[in-house]
This record gives structure tokens, C-alpha cells and sequence, in this order.
């Protein structure tokens, strides 16, 4: 893995200019939806501010919430499993799935089961396992990762949806009407729900104060999947924890308004206890999430709600799709988190940014998320991911900034080559100069200019 593999599959995304510039106008659109909600709320910067505060406490002091937390879970009745990685999350699910003879599960959105890869170990055991979110079922049904984490499928088109149920669900061929797929995802849907043996969901905020969790959706397929079946399994990053219900009502105002400009998500739904004749499971899973917090540098990024603002604003996820970033979490948010789970495999993440900082301007939870990509830049090059032409460049460029004399001859000299020859540099083996025009070199450094000119005033 270099840090040129985002760039290249960005490339191919960009190849369909059309879906390209359909992709950056939608989201862009989000985006201006998020600011209209934003700015219609009175104290929207102290909501901000609030939230940063709560998540940095919780962080701060996790192992006691924890341990209350599970302890309020289990008196409510939950049974609560914890789960050091992605392999030990997946077993822990299929135990309580074979306990229970379950062999269908209709599953609501959880972008860590994405992240354990839970539907491919489930499917490898003879359990089916079906995504019920409309956009997770779109992305599911043409064997594709989500691309971004509130909106599954925003990389399709209508068409390609009339063609995924024309094949999947027997549709009629080019019908693109979303009343009628919506129809059709519907009913095949509700089937699943009423013959499945377990519902697996999400957690969008866990409660210490009172051992219960809060799922938000849009479309109330988690507490239809929760409430028709025997057993919830309920999956959860351990950095899902508030302290307590009033914090509640802070995050629940920020969430929506940051992921679609809504007011409020749809359903925000408690679930405490299992009802009567009713297993509900917790899983809590670390994957890495402990040794983020011990990198003082990169452990505020656990504060994040996931909303995907950072998604929509992002000049480089909205012309590369979320397809590039190869990784379960995209957009600037997942390229801090996945070098931390494996540096090798996501060393290009941090570099597909421009570092403009509409992030961390977006982020609800205000963390700061250019600087993180920057901090990891800094780790990825020293630790020698830079890629053998990057490493000797910014060695060249380290020794050139660094010495006043060189600088200033190095000037001369590149001013010249690029008068005489710019084709040395402008050529279509340098990809930095594919889309772009060589500006026309200034005959003086302003340097020389300021000398000649400066006057003794
Ligand atoms: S980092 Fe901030 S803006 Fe991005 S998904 Fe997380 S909470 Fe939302």
C-alpha cells in the first residue's frame, strides 16, 4: 500500500464525469441542508461545545462509566458480552444465534458490524443474514460495501437501483419510480422481518445512568426488526456511552440536523429491557478503540456520533465516492480511525484530503479532524509509508526550505527551467500537472523585487 491507492480509485470514479459531479452536487446539497438546520437553531455553538465537553469527559473517565453501564444493563436484564476484536464480536453473535437455533436475521444499520465484516462470517455459517435499511439493502443486494455511513447507497442512481431490483426482486424493467421500488423493497422486506429467528441493531447512544440504549433511524426498521423477533442483539463500540439520559437530548439535536438537516431523526427509539419472552444481548467491542485512546494525539476522534457532516462537506469524499477510501468508515472521519487499525493497509487515507478544515468547522462533537490527518501524515512519513519518490522529495524539499542560500538558488534555477523548458515539468508523466496549467514564471523571486524596490521611509 502506498499513498497514491485512494488517488487511483479515485481515478476510476472520476472516469464517469457525469456520476462524479452528480455525487459532489448531491452531497454538497446535504451540506447546505446541515447549514439551514444549523443556523435555525438558537445556540447551535454552545450545543457544539456541550457535546465536546460530555464525549471528552466520558473518554476521560470510560472504565467507570463502563462498569456502570454494564451494571445498569444486567439489573434491566441484558445480557452483556464484550468483545476484544472483530473475530471475538462475530463468535459472540453466532453463539447466541446457535443457543437460539436462529438461522435468519434481519439486521438494522450498524456501521461496526460493517467493520467486523459480520454479514460474510455469518453467511460462511449457513445464517442469512438480511440488511433491512433501504440503502444497506440496495448496497447488499449488488454485493457492495455501503459508501457512506448515513446514506448507503448515495453513490446510485435511480437507474441503477430500477436495475438492481429488476434482477433482485423482479420489478419491471427501467422503472424508476421510488414509490414503486420503495413498494417492492417494502414488501419483500416486511416477509424477512415476520419469519426471522433474530434482529441484530445498532447502538447510537448507550446510558450509563440507566443501562439502556438509543437507536435512531429513519425508517424504523430497527425497532420493527427489535419488537417482532425473540431476540436483539444490540452492537456497540464501547465510545457509544453518555453518562446520562439528560445528556441524551444535547447529541439527539445535533445528530440529525448534522447528518440531513432534519430536525430529528425519525425514530429515536430506547431500548432498556428485553419485553416479556423477549433475550436482549449487548455486545461491546473494543477493535482497536483502546489503543486509539492511548494516542493522546488521535483519541479525541472517539467522540465522534457519526453523522457524517465531515462526509458531505469534504471537497475529496464528494468527487471520489466512498468507494475509494477502502475501508468500512470513509470520508475524513475514517481515514484518522483506520490507520490505527492497520497503518500499512490505510496509510493513503490521510493524504486524500486537502486540509481545509470544513471538517472540523462541521464536526458537532468538535474534534478536530484536519489536524488528526495532518498528525498521521507526520507518523505515516516517519514510520517510512510515504512511498520511496514522496520520502525523497520531502527529504530534498526539507534540505532546500531549511537553507536560505539554497532557496533562493534553487528559485533562480527552477524560474529558468520553467521559462526554457516547461515541458520538463508539464508532461503527462507527471500526474501533479495532468489537469492543471504551469503558471507563467515571474522573471524575479519578490524577494529580488522588494530588494530593488524597497525604499528607506
Ligand atoms: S467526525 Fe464529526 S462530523 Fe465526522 S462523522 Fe464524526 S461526528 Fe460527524
Amino acid at each position: 500500500m502506498t499513498t497514491e491507492t485512494h488517488s487511483k480509485a479515485a481515478s476510476a470514479f472520476l472516469q464517469d464525469e457525469e456520476r462524479s459531479k452528480w455525487h459532489d452536487d448531491t452531497l454538497w446539497f446535504v451540506r447546505a441542508k446541515r447549514d439551514k438546520a444549523a443556523n435555525k437553531l438558537p445556540g447551535w455553538e454552545a450545543l457544539r461545545d456541550a457535546a465536546a465537553a460530555i464525549k471528552e469527559h466520558t473518554l476521560s473517565r470510560l472504565d467507570e462509566y463502563l462498569e456502570e453501564f454494564e451494571a445498569n444493563a444486567i439489573a434491566n436484564g441484558v445480557k452483556v458480552h464484550w468483545a476484544n476484536d472483530a473475530a471475538e464480536h462475530n463468535s459472540i453473535i453466532y453463539s447466541i444465534l446457535q443457543e437460539n437455533n436462529a438461522k435468519r436475521v434481519v439486521k438494522s444499520k450498524s456501521m461496526l458490524t460493517e467493520e467486523c465484516a459480520l454479514n460474510p462470517y455469518l453467511q460462511s455459517k449457513g445464517v442469512e443474514v438480511v440488511d433491512t435499511d433501504l440503502g444497506e439493502f440496495i448496497v447488499q443486494l449488488r454485493d457492495e460495501h455501503p459508501s457512506h455511513i448515513v446514506l448507503p447507497a448515495i453513490h446510485l442512481k435511480k437507474q441503477d437501483v430500477s436495475d438492481t431490483f429488476h434482477q433482485h426482486l423482479h420489478t419491471e424493467k427501467n422503472n424508476k419510480d421510488e414509490v414503486y421500488l420503495t413498494r417492492a423493497a417494502r414488501s419483500f422486506l416486511r416477509e424477512k422481518y415476520l419469519t426471522a429467528d433474530a434482529a441484530i441493531t445498532g447502538v447510537n447512544f448507550a446510558i450509563a445512568e440507566t443501562g439502556g440504549i438509543v437507536v435512531c433511524t429513519n425508517e424504523g426498521n430497527a425497532d420493527f426488526g427489535a419488537n417482532a423477533n425473540k431476540v436483539h442483539i444490540a452492537c456497540m463500540g464501547f465510545e457509544k456511552l453518555i453518562p446520562k439520559l439528560d445528556h441524551l437530548s444535547v447529541f439527539l439535536r445535533l445528530l440529525a440536523r448534522s447528518a440531513t438537516g432534519q430536525p430529528i431523526t425519525t425514530y429515536s427509539s430506547h431500548f432498556r429491557k428485553p419485553k416479556q419472552g423477549q433475550q436482549m444481548h449487548l455486545v461491546i467491542v473494543n477493535n482497536g478503540r483502546a489503543n486509539q485512546l492511548s494516542k493522546p494525539a488521535f483519541r479525541n476522534s472517539l467522540k465522534c456520533i457519526r453523522c457524517a457532516a465531515c462526509f458531505n462537506t469534504c471537497p475529496v469524499y464528494r468527487r471520489s465516492g466512498g468507494h475509494s477510501y477502502h475501508t468500512s468508515i470513509a470520508g475524513p472521519i475514517g481515514s484518522i480511525l483506520a490507520p490505527n487499525m492497520d497503518m500499512r493497509k490505510n496509510a493513503d487515507l490521510p493524504f486524500a484530503s486537502t486540509l481545509c478544515g470544513s471538517c472540523t468547522n462541521v464536526c458537532p462533537v468538535k474534534i478536530n479532524i484536519h489536524e488528526q490527518l495532518y498528525a498521521w501524515r507526520q507518523v505515516l512519513m516517519k514510520e517510512g509509508y510515504g512511498g520511496a519518490a514522496k520520502t525523497a522529495a520531502m527529504k530534498s524539499m526539507s534540505v532546500v526550505l531549511s537553507n536560505p542560500k539554497l532557496y533562493r538558488v534553487s528559485g533562480s534555477v527552477g524560474r529558468s527551467v520553467m521559462r526554457l523548458a516547461p515541458w520538463s515539468v508539464n508532461n503527462k508523466l507527471n500526474p501533479w500537472y495532468k489537469q492543471r496549467d504551469l503558471p507563467e514564471p515571474p522573471k524575479q523571486s519578490f524577494r529580488d523585487w522588494y530588494l530593488k524596490n524597497k525604499t528607506n521611509e
